[in-house]
């Protein structure tokens, strides 16, 4: 496929009806970068061909100036491609697609920014005889259009910088601004959300500076509990069950506190063999030694009544313990992230839900120590 007819396929994407050398320019100005001062110079690809040369262009390959490839290829900017086909309406995409398709080659629309600047990469470098670029190319569009593809969904999960936890926008005068950077972890083959990692300014400039592999291993993991925590989220949010755990919640506070004294018969050792994190455990003996017998008597009537759903309520939490466990968290820091939840959808206090966390623990399969196979 040549220039010219990847071009008219694109045609699309650039809305308004332009003239050929108008839409050229405008087309170039999509996968070129200059610097202010270059701006509409010479060294501005989409300003350095003549409407005459552009004209031609748009119509044969022959009249497409070898130096213009050439100067296109040191300009090209695959970020800005990737996010402008990335910005498309899917009704656009697909119609490029079966443009292209027309030539012979192939685009698949899941992939569609990656794939139509993995072609714009190949037919500039062959046309400007910069063959041997093309592969270091190729495997950077592609890191892009993952860290594209992700963005929104890496800044959702992060919470903040993966590495100090400095929040994604910072706040002066009054204005907030977004203050992060993605950076790509390692050379992985296939490259996923797993790879990237948001970063503030200040740790994204250093990573980029210089990082060891230890550092690698040490934002993996944070994504992985990032991931994790990310899991729990969905597997804790079926529909209109926080009203349901908010009943119960309430029920928590609401006991007057003089009239909270602590069961003399109650026994740790079930939460013993669950757990081997002392601060849970003491946590937990505490909250269960005062609340276990209120807890689970208000349970079973709310329960009862329709009011809650308790099967369906244990199913959730023992899911989202499932899916964090090997996530590299603490049993402490697992059994906080589960109250964190409760609270932030219920906002009945933070007390009551750690009291339902340790009830869970209490009487569900919740923390089970793996099964060990016997030989
Ligand atoms: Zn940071």
């Amino acid at each position: 496929m040549k220039f010219f007819e990847l071009a008219q396929c694109l045609e699309p994407a650039v809305p308004g009806g332009l003239a050929r050398a108008p839409y050229l320019r405008e087309l170039i100005s999509m996968f070129t970068t200059v610097t202010e001062a270059d701006w509409a110079t010479r060294r501005d690809p989409s300003s350095l061909p003549s409407d005459s040369t552009l004209e031609s262009m748009y119509s044969r390959d022959a009249a497409f100036p070898k130096k213009l490839a050439m100067a296109m290829c040191a300009k090209f900017d695959a970020e800005t491609l990737i996010r402008a086909m990335d910005d498309l309406d899917l009704a656009v995409q697909e119609l490029i697609a079966t443009n292209i398709e027309a030539y012979g080659e192939h685009i698949d629309l899941e992939d569609f920014p990656y794939e139509v600047t993995e072609l714009l990469v190949r037919i500039l470098h062959d046309k400007a005889g910069l063959q041997d670029k093309i592969a270091q190319l190729v495997r950077q569009a592609r890191i892009t259009s993952m860290r594209v593809r992700y963005e929104k969904l890496l800044l959702a999960r992060s919470r903040g910088c993966t590495n100090c936890q400095a929040p994604q926008s910072v706040k002066s005068h009054g204005f907030s601004r977004d203050s992060y950077d993605i950076v790509f972890l390692d050379d992985t083959d296939e490259v996923g959300p797993d790879d990237f990692a948001v970063l503030c300014k200040g740790c994204a400039e250093k990573y980029d500076l210089a990082h060891t592999s230890a550092d690698i291993t040490q934002l993996r993991k944070r994504n992985a509990s990032l991931l994790a925590a990310e899991s729990v989220d969905a597997g804790l949010a079926p529909l209109g069950l926080e009203t349901k755990i908010t009943a119960l919640l309430r029920v928590i506070n609401q006991l007057p506190l003089d009239e909270i004294v602590p069961d003399p018969g109650y026994k740790v050792l079930p939460l013993q063999e669950k757990l081997d994190d002392a601060s849970l455990i003491r946590s937990c003996r505490d909250s269960m030694a005062l609340y276990e017998k209120y807890v689970r008597k208000e349970a079973q009537t709310l329960d009862s009544s329709g009011a809650l759903d308790f099967e369906l309520m244990r199913h959730q939490i023992v899911s989202a313990w499932f899916t964090m466990r090997n996530s590299g968290m603490s049993q402490y820091q697992i059994a906080q992230r589960l109250s964190q939840w409760i609270d932030e959808r219920t906002n009945i206090g933070p007390y009551a839900c750690q009291v339902l966390v340790a009830f869970m623990i209490q009487i569900c399969d919740l923390f089970a120590p793996k099964k060990v196979l016997s030989a």
